[in-house]
């Protein structure tokens, strides 16, 4: 620390009786990565948790990418006007146990000595790292290590999707004082507590700090926690055990706060199941948003179930501004429905995208996620479905299974993979195909990928 840090951490302490905590929202280490909306959501409403309590709330957004130390080093970087595109990226040395895929590995991020400048600055009561994917969790130790380095005594907290889905790896490796894991914050009183900090005493709210560097250009929104499904493959059960329905009406209500307050008019859902429970949920929403007249876009990087799509709902988003619509078509083979979550069945796609398009939807506003590559699973079914997509010229993105902790499949693809899955969250990433065979090999995925792209997306996708 140097002796102007310690002015002004003096400073600080002298002029203001609040405590201060920082939120961390890490890089990113992959092989690519695009900022689809990657917003620190969940981040943002413990900050509005703490403001509500008392606390001075700091944002540490290391996917910055307006930071103008990143834009002196990296450049700037291409951005699209919904609000998505790419970041500060780095090249670097693949970790050993990544070495068999043939791409580049990159670290995601605004510069590091910015991010040890920010957390020196801050002179936190308390800092709380968020965490995303399993195999970001590089990400995490950074900013903690930078945290041990320039604020040792500040206590860290570490919370999110990796901390949830792989505890004790989080507890051995990132260096953390405290993990909590699982939904909202529901450990962190205790640990206000056994720090000597006030602790929350009102209910966990659902909106967000509104602090410009967590949103940029566009807002993550969440209208229902949870999903009422429950998929083999998906870890939504274990990031949130019970589906939770949400108020259209105070959906709508929020984005108009973090409109009026912010300028923003694009909108992703971080929903897992954003079209059920419709009467209370996304059609009141729907409605007020078309009352107010605003021009705002709306997106679903999660994907939508269409099982519960009804002409009312793709009317009402057609004039919400409802974008780029998403949906899990997963497979077209009903055993795929039978074995790994029955969400809906085949025929129901065609009908649903018929809706869409007597909605007024167009083609390029229309695509589906499909998954390839689960245990068992042959590429003639993949490239059935993605055939299916092109013939209703909905355009087909393929997802390939990238195994996770504490889901039902987990077990069996522990044994089934030929890399450490359970030891190293590394190779949870999808670019390793971890679950690859001689039955479904890496040069199949590649195949299939080339395919959806040449059927259904055309080389500009
Ligand atoms: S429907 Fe989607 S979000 Fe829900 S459990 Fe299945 S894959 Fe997960």
């Amino acid at each position: 620390m140097n002796s102007l840090d310690l002015f002004y951490g003096v400073f600080y302490r002298c002029f203001t009786v609040k405590p201060m905590a920082l939120l961390v929202f890490p890089p990113v280490y992959d092989f690519a990565f695009y900022d689809m909306f990657v917003k620190p959501c969940g981040l943002l409403r413990i900050g509005q948790w703490l403001s509500d309590t008392g606390y001075e709330v700091e944002l540490l957004n290391c996917l910055d990418y307006t930071d103008s130390a990143g834009v002196e080093i990296y450049g700037e970087v291409q951005r699209k006007p919904n609000g998505t595109g790419k970041v500060f990226r780095q090249i670097i040395e693949k970790p050993p146990v990544l070495k068999s895929v043939k791409r580049k590995y990159a670290r995601y991020g605004i510069p590091r000595k910015t991010i040890e400048k920010r957390i020196s600055h801050a002179h936190s009561d308390i800092i709380l790292v968020g965490s995303g994917m399993t195999y970001w969790y590089p990400g995490v130790r950074e900013v903690i290590t930078a945290v041990k380095k320039v604020q040792p005594k500040t206590p860290v907290v570490l919370g999110g999707v990796y901390a949830t889905l792989c505890t004790d790896h989080a507890e051995e490796q990132a260096g953390a004082d405290f993990v909590v894991n699982g939904d909202g914050c529901a450990g962190l009183p205790a640990i206000l507590q056994k720090l000597q900090l006030p602790v929350p005493k009102i209910s966990y709210p659902g909106t967000q700090l509104l602090l410009k560097e967590g949103f940029l250009d566009a807002a993550a929104i969440r209208l229902h926690e949870g999903c009422p499904h429950r998929c083999s493959y998906c870890a939504s059960e274990a990031l949130c055990p019970k589906f939770r329905p949400g108020d259209g009406g105070e959906l709508a209500d929020e984005v108009f706060r973090i409109h009026n307050t912010l300028g923003i008019v694009n909108f992703a859902f971080y929903d897992d199941a954003l079209l059920f429970k419709a009467e209370t949920g996304i059609i009141p929403f729907l409605e007020k948003i078309i009352e107010s007249g605003l021009k705002l876009n709306f997106f679903f990087p999660n994907g939508l179930h269409i099982s519960f799509l009804t002409e009312e709902i793709a009317r009402l988003m057609k004039k919400a501004g409802c974008k780029d619509l998403r949906f899990g078509f997963e497979s077209i083979n009903s055993e795929f429905q039978n074995e790994f979550g029955f969400k809906y069945s085949a025929d129901m796609f065609p009908h649903a995208i018929d809706a869409l398009r007597t909605a007024g939807f167009q083609d390029n506003d229309l695509a589906a996620y499909i998954m390839a590559g689960l245990p068992g699973q042959m590429p003639e079914e993949v490239e059935e479905t993605i055939r299916t997509c092109a013939d209703l010229k909905v355009r087909a993105f393929i997802n390939e299974y990238s195994p996770i902790p504490k889901t039902a499949l987990w077990e069996k693809s522990v044994s089934l993979s030929r890399f450490p899955i359970a030891e190293e969250p590394l190779c949870h990433n999808n670019s390793l195909f971890a679950l690859q065979s001689d039955s479904f090999t890496v040069e199949d995925l590649r195949r299939l990928k080339r395919l959806a792209l040449e059927l259904t997306r055309g080389q500009n996708d």
